[in-house]
């Protein structure tokens, strides 16, 4: 089951907690549907849940049954084939039905209570998430451009404010942001779902310092190593040069050790010498080790 199904599912699941609401969120998915006109009023969908609501959302406008069709591919389509019954849904949300382009009227979402209803509605017309596993995406797929804006306009007053887009003659209207993604699924009433993405997004976190940690500790292993190996072949040099035998002999004991265990930290070749060091006093005699033979 795909993150937009689960969602769509606990959208489907929500009661209406008042009139004004269920007639907001039926709007919503009215309007957003596949058609909504004057000579189609439409929705295609994958979900048999969201076909129901979208049945609901008629009944709320007229007494008329629409028609159910599945096509080959599972998806299904509900239709108000009844010319009449279309226009008393369309009048009933405030249209003629000879308007040249049918705006969004915000007088179908009457009190502040209905946004969130709307967006549910808007939602399971045409909105998808992604996956938060994968990455936070949430977009509502529109096909005219005076909708989407219209849609857009709908956020001003909210925290979330959506970017816009077009793919493939579709208007995209989206969030990026996982908290405002967060924000568009609580005030659609998703409370099961935001649960998961803010869990999904602790575990991400989580994973990031882990790595973040590994990282840290490898490059100061690389740098440790990278340290001694200079260390060792100035040591070597000085052998070589025949100046090791005459170095005093607090530094030729720490040269000593430092070839025979090339794998230790300062700390812990300061902690095997006869007159145990600091590391900051093991760190001074290597320079002055590794300078003698420049
Ligand atoms: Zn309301």
């Amino acid at each position: 089951m795909s993150f937009s199904s689960e969602v769509k599912k606990e959208l489907c699941s929500i009661e209406h907690s008042s009139d004004c609401c269920q007639r907001a969120e039926a709007y919503g998915i009215l309007y957003y549907g596949r058609s909504f006109g004057k000579e189609e009023i439409s929705l295609t969908t994958d979900y048999d849940y969201v076909a129901e609501r979208y049945i609901d959302a008629i009944k709320c406008f007229t007494t008329y049954k629409p028609d159910t069709t599945i096509s080959k591919s599972g998806k299904i389509t509900v239709s108000v084939e009844n010319a009449g019954s279309r226009l008393e849904i369309i009048n009933e949300l405030g249209y003629t039905g000879n308007e040249r382009t049918m705006r969004l009227l915000t007088t179908n979402i009457e009190n502040e209570c209905c946004f969130g209803s709307f967006i549910r509605g808007v939602f399971l017309a045409c909105g998808i998430i992604t996956d938060p596993k994968k990455e936070y995406h949430l977009e509502f797929d529109v096909t005219f451009r005076s909708k989407s804006r219209d849609l857009a306009d709908m956020f001003e007053d909210f925290p979330a404010i959506p970017k816009e887009s077009h793919r493939n003659g579709v208007n995209l209207v989206y969030f990026k942001d996982s908290s405002h993604i967060e924000d568009i699924l609580t005030v659609m009433g998703a409370q099961m779902s935001v649960m998961e993405l803010i869990g999904e997004k602790i575990l991400k976190d989580v994973r990031n310092n882990v790595n973040r940690k590994v990282n840290c500790d490898s490059a100061n292993l690389r740098k440790t190593a990278l340290a001694a190996a200079n260390q060792t072949s100035a040591i070597e040099k000085l052998k070589s040069q025949g100046k090791f035998d005459d170095l005093p002999s607090d530094l030729k004991e720490l040269a000593q050790l430092r070839i025979d265990n090339p794998e230790m930290t300062l700390a812990e070749l300061g902690a095997s010498l006869s007159k145990p060091l600091s590391r900051s006093g093991v760190s001074h005699r290597l320079k002055k080790l590794t300078e003698m033979i420049k």
